[in-house]
């Protein structure tokens, strides 16, 4: 026990400072083991489950290493049995006693303890425990998530919960070491920050120093990489917190973690080499037994990922390629209306195949065909093969085959290379990137559904070379698709241009619109794991950049001044990208939502039910701000 005393010098050697032995335990409820038999000991841990036979007692006691099971007899041990007949689920307790091999036949080979028991000469609770709201001995039980939000304390006391935090902590530190061998620095950028856009909302943070001024929480570390880049650091990485105020889905919380990096002296082949090398290095230490489907990682074009696949994160785990059906629909009218139109708009008619569905049913086909309009097609055209045509051929079914006519119908089915039992999905639309996202969709999802993707493969690629910008009609500018620092293809860099002549008056038809970003996307399983970009380092090129960008040359001095002053100063050629940590350990995990690899996530909407954020500020809070809420009831909560 602590003594009440002074604290003295201490005697404990550097090496048991680092041990797990502490003033209330010996050893931890995962570490004995048979050798350990005859051994006195103190032990502590949550009750986890308590068994009373009469006269004996069992208690299985809980930490973050294991369970170890005591056993309190009561003629042997009468006032360790009197505290233990009190004793609770969850109530925390300190064991003496000595380590006993259990009895033959009753050792437990599922628990790494299972040889042996703890015989307890004394027991001493630490602390009660109420009964609590969920199972916490019972890993499996399906619990609200609510509940498991308001109580997450309790949550990570459960073996699910707290292995992916374990295996978070170990992905970061496998991330750490990977680093520290190439050479990066690790650097802490600030979280009181000026606008550092990514595309979403920033989080604000009024200055009381500088009233009626604000700091914006960092959507990522952005320009401060680069300028560690400019300041001659080589190479930098942070486990970086990130922070954008948009709606919350699974794969999205409004604060998450990057790795972020950034590398000196780079192109983008050398920025990829070494993240590739790190992941697999991460990956091996991380999840050994996962295999990594092919290495090197396939590396895409952007449009090629997009023709073949319908996505820039296509999961390679399976096929089911998109196929164009425009040469087997051969010149001229189709018949089917349709397809006409769309041909005739410059569209696209395409596929994919999906293996074993031709017997899907009527509302298995309207379900899809919902799932297709919900993405913004227009419709979903069926072909089912049966092997049931004449002389045992197979047949292709089509309510749009009495348009097509039989040769046509066949001619599409055997150019997607359709086999019998499979169902052909058709898109058309006038709108290439429709077609290509509701077929890439429906690829991913009936992949799935149909269990074509191996669960265990991780399946990495880089999807690389997207176009620079989009045109934002409402903006009347170019929006960089996906990072306004991204360079641009050397063989490119003469589209950054307008059609007008003059630099800050971009339009649609600006040549700019051609332009491919030096830009890479990470993706594995169907996931975007990360992007980067080598950037643009020189002054004049960025200013075009953002001139397109729809910004005057006040509006960039006063957004991006510190960098482009930055530039002035010797600038080297730098690149890098961010992953993200939230949705890599999640796939690591076997999960689909970032919330359970999460500490403390965020609801849907933003709350955190544990400690009741987000809440009222006190009156003085915001008077010394500066701040009125207007319209806003104060008193108790924000409506
Ligand atoms: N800053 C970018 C992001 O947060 C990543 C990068 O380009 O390095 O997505």
């Amino acid at each position: 026990m602590l003594g009440m005393s002074e604290p003295t010098q201490s005697s404990t050697s550097p090496e048991d400072a680092f041990g797990l032995a502490t003033p209330y335990r010996d050893v931890t409820c995962g570490d004995l083991r048979a050798g350990d038999a005859g051994r006195e000991i103190r032990v502590a841990g949550w009750v986890h489950r308590r068994r009373d036979y009469g006269g004996l007692i069992f208690i299985d006691l809980r930490d973050r290493y294991g369970l170890t099971q005591i056993v309190i007899n009561e003629t042997e041990a009468p006032a360790a049995a009197e505290v233990a007949n009190r004793v609770r689920n969850e109530f925390v307790l300190e064991v003496r006693g000595k380590v006993a091999r259990r009895l033959a036949g009753t050792e437990n080979a599922k628990l790494e303890t299972g040889e042996v028991e703890v015989q307890a000469a004394s027991v001493e609770i630490l602390s009660e425990a109420q009964t609590p709201p969920f199972y916490i001995n019972e890993p499996d039980a399906p619990v609200d998530e609510t509940l498991r939000l308001r109580y997450r304390y309790l949550d990570i006391r459960r073996r699910p919960m707290l292995d992916r935090l374990l295996l978070r902590s170990r992905l970061v530190s496998a991330i750490r070491a990977a680093h520290e061998r190439a050479g990066f620095v690790e650097v802490e950028t600030p979280i009181l920050l000026k606008s550092t856009p990514e595309g979403a909302r920033d989080f604000i943070v009024p200055s009381r120093l500088q009233p009626g001024s604000v700091y914006a929480l960092p959507q990522s570390p952005q320009q401060l990489k680069q300028l560690l880049m400019v300041a001659g650091m080589d190479r930098y990485f942070q486990i970086a917190r990130c922070f954008r105020d948009e709606d919350l889905r699974g794969d999205r919380q409004l604060e998450f973690t990057q790795l972020d990096l950034e590398m000196s002296f780079v192109t983008e082949e050398r920025v990829m080499d070494f993240v590739e090398a790190m992941i697999v290095e991460v990956s091996r230490s991380v999840v050994p037994d996962r295999p990594i489907q092919q290495l090197p990682f396939p590396r895409i074009d952007y449009h090629e990922a997009m023709e073949r696949f319908g996505s820039d994160k296509p999961d390679l785990r399976f096929g089911m390629e998109l196929v164009d059906l425009d040469p087997a629909l051969g010149e001229g009218i189709t018949g089917f209306r349709v397809f006409d139109e769309v041909r005739a708009a410059g569209g696209r008619v395409k596929a994919i195949v999906a293996p074993g569905m031709a017997d899907a049913s009527r509302s298995g086909i309207d379900e899809l065909t919902e799932f297709a309009r919900r993405h913004g097609a227009r419709g979903l055209a069926h072909i089912s093969v049966l092997a049931d045509g004449p002389a045992g051929a197979p047949a292709a079914h089509s309510p749009i085959a009495k348009f097509l006519g039989d040769d046509r119908v066949s001619a599409i089915a055997g150019a997607a290379g359709v086999k019998p039992g499979d169902l052909m999905l058709i898109v058309a639309d006038a709108d290439a990137e429709v077609v290509a996202d509701v077929l890439g969709r429906l690829r991913q999802e009936l992949g799935l559904r149909l269990g074509l993707a191996d669960e265990n493969v991780l399946a990495f690629c880089w999807v690389y070379h997207f176009p620079m910008y989009q045109w934002d009609s409402d903006g009347g500018r170019w929006h960089a698709t996906h990072n306004p620092f991204s360079g641009v293809l050397p063989e490119d860099e003469k589209l950054l241009v307008t059609a007008s002549g003059d630099p800050y008056k971009p339009s649609r038809q600006d040549p700019a619109g051609k332009a491919r970003a030096l830009q890479y996307d990470i993706a594995l399983n169907g996931w975007e794991l990360g992007g980067g970009s080598v950037r643009i380092h020189k002054r004049e090129l960025l200013e075009r950049s953002f001139a397109l960008q729809g910004y005057s040359l006040e509006q960039m001095h006063e957004r991006f001044g510190g960098i482009l002053e930055a530039f002035d100063y010797g600038a080297p050629p730098h690149g890098g990208i961010a992953i993200g940590i939230d949705r890599w350990s999640a796939l690591f995990a076997h999960q689909t939502n970032i919330r359970e690899v999460m500490a403390f996530p965020k609801t849907q909407s933003g709350a955190d039910l544990m400690l009741d954020a987000p809440s009222a500020p006190e009156p003085e809070q915001y008077s010394e701000l500066g701040l009125r809420f207007v319209g806003l009831e104060i008193e108790g909560k924000q409506s």
